[in-house]
């Protein structure tokens, strides 16, 4: 990782945000901290504001007030910077239907100007359990895989911190294997996740903290360890409840 970014405590930091798109507040001024090596759960109903907070984190939606903060740095100060360090899953692919799953990485491995790109593309289709289909149109792949792949891309250039919006969709068994080791790390480079699910037990076990969205602002946050699935969803629909 270049210099500088870890100086900072905080991989990333949300500081009073708010978006608002017409009449609709999807975010109220949420605050969220997170330190490097830290995974967090974001949990809430539909409409939440889950999907807008991961693309304001991940500079896709600029926020209507609040600021980012990417290592330290407003992310408006070095958008390019910001999304070095960043890989994104969103609910769109972003992968292009006529080209092979190959093509699609080698695209995006130039586009982040990824060292020994083709080596590593291999190396990542590899971890994704998609080298056998390596040369198939990714319009000719199912939904699972085409995740497996948007997986791929997001981690290419091997960034520090992640953001996924609802990952787990279309995956099967094994392929939440390979998300849950994508989401690890190795050993001694733990990444910084932030992850929007509607998994209440997978997301406690993968995450530290949970942290629960509630009509644009974040209405209680825990250790994940002081709470088992049946406690959380005891939490979350208590402040549904509440509504
Ligand atoms: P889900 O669990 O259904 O994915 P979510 O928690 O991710 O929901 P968001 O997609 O962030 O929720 O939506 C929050 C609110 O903002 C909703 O009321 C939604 O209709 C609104 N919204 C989101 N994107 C837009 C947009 N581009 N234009 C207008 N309104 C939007």
């Amino acid at each position: 990782m270049e210099r500088g970014a870890r100086e900072s405590e905080l991989a990333l930091e949300a500081r009073q945000l708010s978006v608002i798109y017409g009449r609709t507040r999807a975010l109220a001024g949420v605050d969220l901290a997170v330190g490097w090596g830290e995974r967090v759960a974001l949990f809430g109903p539909n409409g939440a504001g889950k999907t807008t907070l991961l693309r304001t984190l991940a500079s896709l939606t600029r926020p209507t007030t609040g600021s980012v903060l990417i290592g330290g740095q407003p992310i408006a100060r070095d958008p390019l910077r910001a999304r070095r360090l960043v890989g994104v899953v969103a609910h769109q692919t972003y992968l292009y239907d006529e080209l092979t799953a190959r093509e699609n990485l080698r695209f995006y491995a130039r586009l982040y100007g990824v060292a020994a790109a083709d080596q590593r593309v291999d190396a990542v289709l590899e971890q994704v359990g998609m080298y056998q289909r390596r040369d198939e149109r990714v319009a000719a792949l199912s939904r699972g895989m085409q995740q497996r792949l948007a997986l791929a891309r997001a981690v290419l250039h091997d960034p520090p911190i992640l953001l996924l919006d609802e990952p787990d969709t279309g995956l099967d068994l094994a392929s939440f294997q390979v998300l849950e080791a994508l989401l690890l790390g190795s050993a001694g480079r733990e990444r910084t996740v932030v992850l929007a699910s509607h998994n209440l037990e997978q997301g406690l076990r993968l995450a530290h903290r949970v942290v629960l969205l509630v009509a644009g602002r974040v209405v209680y946050a825990a250790p994940s360890a002081s709470l088992d699935p049946a406690a959380l969803e005891a939490v979350y629909r208590q402040h549904l409840a509440q509504r």
